[in-house]
């Protein structure tokens, strides 16, 4: 497994790369999510390549980009036992030098959900992204279907940019217990751990309901708050019912509509979602 720091080595290795190339970027403190991303990647692709960046421009002012949890080598550790080819993990000085003014912003579905909860968020995301697919130069990039508006910016920006690659979804990797993996979920001590499968109860909720044929988002957003909120230690931030192309508030509730919320517990904010499926399922069969 090869570790890059720089962009001018990350493109010397490319070159003898064995194509296709999937590529999985991440923030690194890297868990079981991460990893069934990378084992995709490496699955369906000649060679595989992770990128471990946490970058500054997608954290807001108040946001927790000086304390995100970090560590390298147990990250490095088991990018090795999935067997990944490459590593790329440059300064935030070699990604953005002082003299760099060009961003990346993708409208319209940006102001919905964590875009609107997070004002420039995805504005850094997508600049972060394309950037790392000039360098990587991936035929496939991997994203996790547990954020789920990252991928429907991903997949606009790169449909709107031209950019020759195909982005593909993976679906959330939970818990034992529920709770989607995060590297966020570190900061939880036992108690707020515990309180935290509220998101979980409150997408199972909602499936049940769905499943007995209720279709109205107002009624199903209600039921959503009524779980969040029987949890003490949830603050919710978010709970939403949304039109999967646009991410507007849908008006009746179809297949494809995409059940999200943000909560937070104690200081650290949680996100979930599902997709609403004719059959829809939490876990994977
Ligand atoms: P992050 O390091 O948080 O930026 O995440 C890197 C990639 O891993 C993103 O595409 C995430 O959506 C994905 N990811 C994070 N957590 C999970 C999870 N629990 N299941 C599946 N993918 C995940």
């Amino acid at each position: 497994m090869k570790v890059i720091q720089t962009i001018a080595e990350m493109r010397k290795l490319r070159q003898r790369l064995l194509e296709p190339v999937g590529f999985v970027p991440t923030m690194g403190y890297l868990h079981e999510g991460h990893l069934t991303l990378v084992r995709k990647a490496k699955e369906k692709n000649a060679s595989a390549v992770v990128s471990i960046f946490v970058n500054p421009t997608q954290f807001g002012p108040q946001e927790d980009f000086e304390k995100y949890p970090r560590d390298t080598e147990r990250d490095l550790a088991m990018l090795k036992t999935a067997k990944t080819d490459a590593v790329f993990m440059p300064s935030a000085e070699e990604m953005y030098p002082a003299n760099s003014v060009t961003w990346v912003d993708v409208k319209k579905i940006t102001e919905h959900l964590e875009g609107a909860a997070r004002p420039g968020h995805f504005r850094g995301v997508a600049t972060v992204v394309a950037k790392l697919f000039n360098i990587v130069q991936p035929d496939r990039a991997y994203f996790g279907q547990k954020d789920a508006q990252q991928v429907l910016v991903v997949k606009r920006m790169v449909a709107d940019l031209n950019m020759n690659i195909e982005v593909i979804a993976v679906p959330t990797v939970r818990e034992p217990d529920g709770l989607a993996m995060s590297s966020r979920n570190i900061y939880l001590n036992p108690e707020q751990r515990k309180a935290a499968t509220v998101l979980y109860r409150a997408l199972n909720h909602v499936l049940e309901l769905w499943s007995e044929g209720e279709r109205n988002p107002a009624r199903l957003r209600r039921h959503m708050l009524d779980v969040l909120r029987s949890e003490p230690l949830a603050v919710v931030e978010y709970v939403s019912v949304a039109d999967p192309e646009t991410l507007e508030e849908m008006e009746t509730a179809k297949p494809g509509g995409l059940v999200s919320m943000a909560v937070r517990v104690g200081k650290t904010r949680l996100i979930d979602n599902m997709v609403l499926e004719l059959k829809p399922r939490l876990l994977p069969d």
